[in-house]
């Protein structure tokens, strides 16, 4: 099922702030602070001298100032989560959830492509509060986390801001490895991958994606002129500052028949890059109003995947697939085979009850119920 991260969960008790907030979810008393937000299930007592109070259970006789009761869709949160309360729509955003080994950050919605596939559709406007927001937040998060992800729109579109974006999560959480989602493009010309090299960040990979071995075909795919050469660009230059690169190929109807091609093109002239990510198709944003399109059912391009992989992998790249169940894909590409999917959009169907393999299986985008391969199948042994 999917876990609702943002939207209406809270009831004003009494009087709030004008203005939204963030604040670190606490259960503990010894943590009052300016910055924590006290949590109150069943009949637990009102402490002062926190920043606001969410109650899962029944209401003081009287409230102190920034009182909510909270919605049961967000009764999953819990000590150590940074949230975002604001109160003239009574809504909640979780920023970043403490028990969760995926946390992304959304750091803008603006894009310069506009991908056939997008799950998260670009939306042009200032949102530059966004990235104000963030560097209140960090500085609330574990420093055990293990991973952040930074997602967007297209992160680089904020230059210096993504650059002081990624120097607080190195000071803050200098133990937590970061993965930035790019297109690449933001990096063409230089100066935006020297300044994020210099931060020499101890565990940073840019993610980009690049859809087909030529520049049309790729063009097409994020749907701006041009984009095949500055994201090849920006792939070099981040190269050439030590930044590390993980490749991205989304497989649908419109990319399948060209990820042999891709493969070659990239173990002949990408051989530096530090990982290759193969993706099944998440079905959402325009994944959705494309779908007749872009659907193809994962067991019709077995055939292209396998080629892919065994050359990347004859070359010596790391190559790994996500997004895609065990049963649709032939057992010699079971190795390849990640658990990718966050776990909030994360999802089983019926067929993985008793499935042999279920503890490997990555399963399916809380989305997939759209449309399903006819190779889902429980997998039994002996
Ligand atoms: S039946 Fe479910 S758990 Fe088993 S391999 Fe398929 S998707 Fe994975």
């Amino acid at each position: 099922m999917l876990l609702k991260l943002s939207g209406r969960g809270l009831r004003a008790l009494g009087e709030v702030s004008s203005r939204p907030f963030i604040g670190r979810i606490s259960t503990d008393v010894a943590q009052r602070g300016p910055n924590e937000i006290w949590l109150a299930r069943g009949g637990a007592g009102v402490p002062d001298g926190f920043r606001a109070y969410l109650l899962a259970g029944p209401r003081p006789v009287m409230p102190p100032r920034d009182s909510y009761a909270l919605g049961p869709e967000f009764s999953y949160l819990s000590d150590g989560d940074v949230i975002r309360i604001e109160p003239d729509r009574g809504a909640v955003h979780a920023i970043y959830r403490r028990n969760s080994r995926t946390n992304s950050l959304l750091v803008t919605e603006r894009c310069n492509n506009y991908c056939v596939m997008c799950s998260q559709p670009p939306k042009d406007r200032d949102d530059s509060w966004i990235i104000d927001d963030l560097l209140q937040a960090i500085p609330l998060m574990s420093p055990d986390t293990g991973e952040i992800g930074i997602t967007g729109g297209e992160p680089s579109l904020l230059g210096p801001r993504l650059i002081e974006l990624v120097r607080c999560l190195g000071q803050c959480l200098p133990a937590t490895a970061v993965h930035i989602l790019s297109n690449g493009r933001g990096f063409a010309t230089g100066d935006l991958a020297k300044a994020l090299a210099q931060l020499h960040h101890p565990d940073l990979m840019l993610g980009i994606p690049l859809y087909a071995d030529v520049p049309e075909h790729h063009d097409y795919v994020v749907q701006a002129r041009g984009a095949f050469d500055e994201t090849i660009r920006g792939i070099l230059n981040l190269k050439r500052h030590g930044v590390r690169v993980e490749l991205r190929f989304v497989m649908h109807a419109e990319t399948y028949e060209g990820l042999p091609a891709f493969a070659r093109f990239v173990a002949r002239n990408l051989l530096f890059v530090d990982h290759v990510a193969l993706m099944g198709l998440e079905l959402m944003g325009f994944a959705r109003t494309n779908l007749d399109a872009l659907w193809i059912d994962p067991l019709d391009y077995q055939r292209e995947l396998r080629e892919a992989v065994e050359t990347l992998h004859r070359a010596r790249l790391r190559v790994s697939i996500y997004n895609t169940p065990l049963c649709v894909l032939t057992p010699d590409l079971h190795p390849f085979a990640r658990a990718s999917i966050s776990d909030w959009k994360n999802a089983y169907m019926d067929e993985c009850d008793g499935c042999a393999l279920r503890t490997q299986c990555g399963g399916f985008f809380a989305s997939s119920t759209l449309r399903r391969s006819r190779g889902i199948a429980r997998v039994r042994l002996g």
